[in-house]
This record gives structure tokens, C-alpha cells and sequence, in this order.
């Protein structure tokens, strides 16, 4: 049972969503049906108003089932379950007596369109409490009466504002936007709810000015441009929304969920939906991540105290984000200017957090207090964990825990946060290498989501326990990879910002490169992200890379010239691009022919994309072969997360797929001939395509080869190919035109 009916002696029936053993309230067809049985049975009984609540102590409810929507894919299922939603809510809203949703926790999607059918809303002042839908997040819009009664409620533009950006908002500004009607202690939610019964049914609402023609077509065409500027076109819910709920604003309740309906049922075919959603799966998933299929071990060792060691960029934006989850943090530098820069630099995204309400001014000052600056040895006792984020040198790294380990508890974990020194080698000092473990935390830490967690040859289970629960208790969704050259992230993201450098030396301009993968889905051009990065530090990475991988791109002089003239990227003010100090958009950097070739080489558009998103998917196919990570899901997760890799594109590999394995192999092949050697299609492509295998999916049945294709396959395998499993194809589809977000290190 998820819902559970009672009645109040004072004749009120109360809703308590509680779902068995599940700490969410979520929707599925069972809680719809129930739901629509207590409201039958309602509407025969004398009472004077109902209140929906929840019995969970931070959801009220988050939403529909999403795995429940995966499996009825079909498209009458979905037809269904969107009628079944629309005749619920619609059912209650027309009810008799007043009804009002009590709402304590997160309200969000199909939660929030409950809690609109309702005549009233009330919202706990809880933290917890936050209301939202972020349908189009996903691919789709709000499709059970949202996108019809939120403009009619609170007006077209601020129900485009919440629809279009997903955000959700606390009680307060869910009040001030007129979504909820009265805000109070969780305490006194009930008592509220009550109270507010006694105003009957909500009156008829009146219509809003800006919702009217013209108006209304105004605020659409305006909201249209902004996302197309913004989306560049690649995600087709927040459009589909703009349409219905601007035709919601000023048309009947019927027209309006029709409409709901039939943009839904449009949208849940597109691949950018499937795509969106899966990105929601694969963070599911790395919640989920645990080492029991590893071997298991006694269980993580609790982390109550941390040191961190280095106050750079690194080391303060991760002593922020832990003492911020109430975990008390010695925060240790061997300079006493760069300590203090670093507190700064805490202070300050403490400060723009209080802004954004993200923290009450208290709760920062108390997340200020667990920080213990500490520039001698630091007291070591009771710490639990270590974060290393100092220099990235190996002999910095090594020093800094031989020194720790002599004076550290046995079973305290080593954590570096490198970003490509062995992991092995730098515990390859110690006396016990198996605590060691890479954490690694991407730039700015605050706002990436993604560690990577890296496994050296010798860390042992307990430690890889310890760093995972230790990742998922501060919010953050981790990864988990073999000790390995770049890791999982870098290791893909530099051969790519290697070949923009080459198609730079070769002649494109900077923002022409850029420009290219912007409109594949890119948050930000690779040129650009160099300079974001740093050219010492790219240049240095990929270095690095090319050294030690067997196949590792080759770079050329270009990084190397700039950075010898001074022209670090954006920290220095100059590199491919210029900054201003006013923080404005960059310039393109005018003096660079000294960089490039005399003769620029020509090449379209199409194989410059080319070049930049297949060494990419070679790069993904090589680490899956190797071991770094151990499925498909975790380089397109990683990529995703790490680096805001196209996610309406569903990762490398979910395009490697929509692409066909078999044409990447192609034009790899094409690219190493014509353009440069390094393009020459790894083992493992070439394997997948003859056997006609897909990354995701199940190999075609021989009977689907292209004979045409079949000899070009058998360039690139060493057995003949009457002995070999002939298969085809991935999907494919003509190359998609890519675009998309971001951060590199
Ligand atoms: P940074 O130069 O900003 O900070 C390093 C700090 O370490 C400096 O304040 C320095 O004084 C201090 N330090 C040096 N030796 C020390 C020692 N023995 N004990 C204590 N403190 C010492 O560097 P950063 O960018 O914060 O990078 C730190 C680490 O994180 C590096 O290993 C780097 O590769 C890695 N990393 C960096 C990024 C990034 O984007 N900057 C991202 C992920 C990982």
C-alpha cells in the first residue's frame, strides 16, 4: 500500500503517501490506481476537505517512476499512463470539497502536478523541502496537467522559468512565485493545511494580462530565442514546452493536457530523450556503486575527520565541499600566503552559496568553523582520511605521505587527488601501499559532480570501500578506474584538445575550431578549454600521455611556443584567446600566424568534426580494452560528468553506437590515410565492427551485413573473413549535426 487513507476527528481526510521500504514517495501505475480509489471512495463520504501528505521525512513525492517508464516504452503504454495521470488529477481537482497538498520535502515532476490539482498548496520551510519540475531536463515536458495549470496559476513567463530551467525552488520562492499559497514549520504543516481547507475551493482563477494575445506570443517568441541561443537548437522539450504551455495559457483546460499529450508522446521517440534520460540512469547507477562484486570487504571505515594538504585551487575547493557535509577539516599548506589565499577563496564560495540560499548564513559560518588552517605539522591522531592536493610532482606527492605515514594511525586512507601521476608509484614508498588511493576531484569542485577513483595495483579492497563511501557521503558521483595514464577522463579529453591544436597549427582559427564543436554540443570549444585548463598544464598532461601510452597522440611544437612567450590561457590573460580583468568574453588572440602554417591546409566542416570526435571515440574504445573502467557506462558517464560531453548525445560511445561502429572505423581509416597516422582505428573498433557488435547493444544478425561493406572490413582484421562472424552495423544513421558544457584536469 503507498497511499494511506485516515480521517480526522474533525471530518478532514488525509492522504499519507508512504511507499514500503523505500525512502521516496514516487509515482507508478500502482500508486496512480490507488490513488484514484481513495478518491472514489472520497467523493461518497462526508467529509470536509482532503490534505495529501507524505509520511517520509524528505520527500513528499520526487516524481514518476522513471524505471517504470523505461520499461513500458511502448507508445500506447505511455499514451495510457499519460491519460491515467490526466483523469486522476483532474478527478481530484474537480472534487466537491476543498482539497490542499501538505507539502514536506521534495516535490518535484509529477509530485508538483499532483500538488497543482489541489485547490491549495502549503509548503514546509524545511531545507528539504523543494519543488520543481524538471521534466525537460529529461527530454520531455510535465505531461500530467503541469504544463496546462502552472501558466494559468502563476502566469506564462514565471512558469516558462521554472519549466525550462528545471530548477527547484525552496518554500519561500515557490511563495513569492505564487505556487504555494501559505509557508510553515514542518511542525505546524498539518494545522496549516487545515486552516486553509476552511477558505473552501479555490475561486475560479482570473486570467493573467501576460498570458493574453498578443502577450502571450510575445513572451513565447522571447523565451524561444533564448533557448535556441542557449540549446543551439539540440534539445527539443523546452521548445515543445514554450508551445504547449503558451497555447495553455489562453485556451480551455481539455485543449491544454491534449496538447500536453501529444507533444509528450512526440518527444518520448527522440533520441535526445533517450539519451537525457540514460544520463539519469547512469548517475542512478554510480549511486549505486559498490565493491561487493569486487570481493566485498568488512565494511568502509567511518570518516569522521579529514586533513587536506595543499590550499591551492584544489585543496581549498575540497576542504569547502567536506567541511560543508559536517565533516570537521584540517586544512594544511606549507605557505602561509597561499593558505590564506586559499581560506579566501573558501570564504567566497561560502558567500555565493548564502546568495544562491544554498546555505543559511549560520550554516556557512558553522561550515567556516569545521576548517582548520594549519601551515606546521598538522595534529594527525584522529584524522581518518588524507587528501593530497599539492604539487603535482611525484617527489612532492611521495614526501608528503612518508612523512604522514610515520606519524599516522595504521588504517588512515591515503587519498591523491592527482590528475595523472601513477597512483602505484607514488605508494610505492610507503610501507603500506594498499591505503593508497586517488580521489580525484574535478575543477571547480563545487560545481562538478564527478570523482574519479582510482584503484592502484596495490590499494586494497577496504581502501577502495573506504574512498567510494567516503565519495558517495559528500554528494559527489564517482567512477571507478585502474591506475592508468590520464586516467579515465583526461585520458580521453587531451588527444582531442591535441588534434584542435593540430588543426590550429594547420591553419583554422581558434574560434573557427571551437565553433565546430560548439555546434556538435559542447559547453565550450577544446581551444577554449585549453586555455580554462591552463597551456603549461595541457601541455604538460599531454606530454605525459604521449610518453607513456603505447599509442599516445603525437603533439607538436604549438603549446610549447606559447607557453616559452609567456601565454598561459586565461590565468595568464592570453592564449589562443585574450582576457580581460573585467572578466568579459575573450577575443580571439589576433598574433598567431607566427603559429601556423604558411599554407593553411584545407578541410570541411564535417571532417574537422571529424577529426575532433572520432579521436575521442578511438581514445574511449582503447581505455574499455584496456580495463580502465569496466563498461561502456562509465566512459560515457565519466565524459559526461567530467567534462559536459553533448548529453542530449548520450556520451562517446552512445554516439559511437548511433553513428555505427563500422562508418567510425570507415573514416577513421580515411583520416589516417589523408590526415595524419595517429588516427588509425584501435583493435577493439576494428574487432567490433566485423563482428558487427555495437558497444550497448547485442551484435546484428549476419543476415544484416552490407556485402559492400564486408571487404573494407576486411582491411582491418588479420583473419580471413570466411572464418570470421560476419555481422554489421551499429545503427547507421547519417552523421548527426553534434553541440554542448565542461571542465578538463
Ligand atoms: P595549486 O598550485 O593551486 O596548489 C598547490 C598547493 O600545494 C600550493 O598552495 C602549495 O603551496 C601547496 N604545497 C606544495 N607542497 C606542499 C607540501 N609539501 N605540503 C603542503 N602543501 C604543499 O595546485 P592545484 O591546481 O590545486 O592542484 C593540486 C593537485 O590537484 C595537483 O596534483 C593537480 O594535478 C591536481 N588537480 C588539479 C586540478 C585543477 O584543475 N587545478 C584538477 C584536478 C586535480
Amino acid at each position: 500500500m503507498n497511499i494511506v487513507r485516515t480521517t480526522t476527528p474533525d471530518s478532514t481526510c488525509v492522504l499519507t503517501f508512504d511507499r514500503p521500504n523505500s525512502s521516496a514517495n514516487v509515482f507508478d501505475r500502482a500508486t496512480l490506481e490507488e490513488l484514484e480509489q481513495h478518491l472514489a471512495d472520497i467523493e461518497r463520504e462526508p467529509v470536509r476537505g482532503v490534505i495529501i501528505a507524505s509520511a517520509k521525512p524528505k520527500i513528499f513525492i520526487a516524481g514518476a517512476d522513471l524505471n517504470a517508464f523505461a520499461r513500458d516504452a511502448d507508445e500506447r503504454a505511455l499514451g495510457e499512463m499519460v491519460d491515467h495521470g490526466h483523469r486522476i488529477f483532474t478527478r481530484l481537482s474537480r472534487l466537491k470539497i476543498p482539497s490542499v497538498a501538505a507539502i514536506h520535502g521534495v516535490c518535484l515532476g509529477g509530485g508538483l502536478e499532483l500538488a497543482l490539482a489541489c485547490d491549495w498548496r502549503v509548503a514546509s520551510t524545511d531545507k528539504a523541502t523543494k519543488l520543481g519540475l524538471p521534466e525537460t531536463q529529461l527530454g520531455i515536458l510535465p505531461a500530467w496537467g503541469g504544463s496546462t495549470r502552472l501558466p494559468k496559476l502563476i502566469g506564462l513567463p514565471a512558469a516558462l522559468g521554472l519549466i525550462l530551467t528545471g530548477k527547484q525552488i525552496v518554500a519561500a520562492q515557490a511563495q513569492k512565485l505564487g505556487v504555494v499559497d501559505d509557508v510553515t514549520h514542518p511542525e505546524y504543516l498539518l494545522d496549516a493545511a487545515k486552516k486553509i481547507l476552511t477558505r473552501g475551493k479555490r475561486p475560479a482563477l482570473r486570467p493573467r494580462l501576460l498570458n493574453r494575445m498578443p502577450f502571450a506570443f510575445a513572451v513565447a517568441a522571447k523565451a524561444r530565442h533564448d533557448v535556441r541561443v542557449k540549446t543551439r537548437g539540440h534539445y527539443p522539450a523546452p521548445l515543445a514546452a514554450i508551445e504547449v504551455c503558451t497555447a495553455a495559457a489562453h485556451q480551455s483546460f481539455e485543449e491544454g493536457l491534449a496538447r500536453e499529450k501529444r507533444a509528450f508522446l512526440e518527444l518520448v521517440r527522440t533520441p535526445e530523450c533517450r539519451n537525457l534520460m540514460n544520463v539519469f540512469f547512469l548517475q542512478e547507477r554510480a549511486k549505486k556503486l559498490s565493491v561487493n562484486d569486487r570481493g566485498g570487504t568488512s565494511g568502509p571505515r567511518p570518516i569522521r575527520k579529514v586533513a587536506v594538504i595543499g590550499a591551492g585551487t584544489m585543496g581549498a575547493g575540497i576542504a569547502q565541499w567536506i567541511s560543508a557535509r559536517g565533516i570537521p577539516v584540517r586544512l594544511k599548506d606549507v605557505n602561509p600566503a597561499a593558505l590564506a589565499r586559499g581560506l579566501q577563496a573558501i570564504e567566497k564560495i561560502y558567500a555565493e552559496a548564502v546568495k544562491r540560499r544554498v546555505f543559511t548564513r549560520a550554516e556557512a559560518t558553522a561550515g567556516l568553523d569545521r576548517i582548520t588552517p594549519i601551515h606546521t605539522d598538522i595534529p594527525l591522531a584522529d584524522i581518518d582520511l588524507v587528501v593530497e592536493a599539492a604539487l603535482e610532482k611525484l617527489e612532492v606527492k611521495q614526501h608528503v605521505f612518508s612523512e604522514l605515514e610515520q606519524r599516522m594511525g595504521a588504517d588512515t586512507v591515503f587519498a591523491t587527488n592527482t590528475s595523472a601521476l601513477s597512483i602505484d608509484a607514488i605508494a610505492s614508498v610507503l610501507e603500506r601501499p594498499e591505503r593508497v588511493v586517488g580521489l580525484h576531484f574535478f575543477n571547480p569542485v563545487h560545481r562538478m559532480q564527478l570523482v574519479e577513483i582510482v584503484r592502484g595495483p596495490r590499494t586494497s579492497l577496504a581502501t577502495l570501500e573506504t574512498a567510494l563511501q567516503f565519495t558517495k557521503s559528500l554528494g559527489k558521483l564517482p567512477v571507478i578506474v585502474k591506475d592508468s595514464p590520464g586516467f579515465l577522463v583526461n585520458r580521453i579529453l587531451l588527444p582531442y584538445m591535441v588534434e584542435a591544436v593540430w588543426l590550429f597549427t594547420q591553419g583554422m582559427s581558434a574560434a573557427a575550431i571551437d565553433r565546430v564543436m560548439i555546434k556538435f554540443g559542447m559547453p565550450m570549444g577544446p581551444l577554449r578549454l585549453a586555455d580554462e585548463v591552463g597551456l603549461d598544464v595541457a601541455q604538460h598532461v599531454a606530454k605525459d600521455l604521449e610518453r607513456r601510452l603505447p599509442k599516445g597522440i603525437p603533439i607538436n611544437d604549438t603549446l610549447e611556443k606559447m607557453v616559452a612567450k609567456g601565454w598561459l590561457g586565461k590565468k595568464s590573460g592570453r592564449g589562443f584567446y585574450v582576457y580581460s580583468a573585467r572578466g568579459e568574453e575573450p577575443a580571439p588572440e589576433s598574433d598567431m600566424r607566427f603559429l601556423q602554417a604558411e599554407k593553411p591546409r584545407t578541410s570541411d566542416a564535417a571532417s574537422q568534426q571529424d577529426r575532433l570526435v572520432l579521436i575521442m571515440i578511438n581514445e574511449a574504445a582503447r581505455v574499455l580494452d584496456e580495463g580502465v573502467v569496466e563498461a561502456p557506462e562509465d566512459v560515457d558517464f565519466g565524459m559526461i560528468m567530467g567534462t559536459g560531453w553533448a548529453p542530449f548525445r548520450g556520451g562517446p560511445l552512445r554516439y559511437a553506437d548511433r553513428l555505427g561502429v563500422m562508418e567510425i572505423v570507415r573514416r577513421l581509416d580515411v583520416l589516417s590515410r589523408e590526415v595524419a597516422p595517429h588516427f588509425a582505428p584501435c583493435h577493439r573498433l576494428k574487432k567490433m565492427a566485423w563482428e558487427g557488435r555495437t558497444f550497448y547493444e547485442a551484435p546484428r544478425a549476419a543476415a544484416e551485413v552490407e556485402p559492400a561493406l564486408r571487404p573494407e572490413l576486411g582491411a582491418h582484421v588479420d583473419t580471413p573473413l570466411a572464418t570470421q562472424n560476419p555481422g554489421p552495423l551499429g545503427d547507421r544513421n547519417p552523421p548527426v549535426q553534434p553541440r554542448q558544457t565542461a571542465a578538463l584536469h
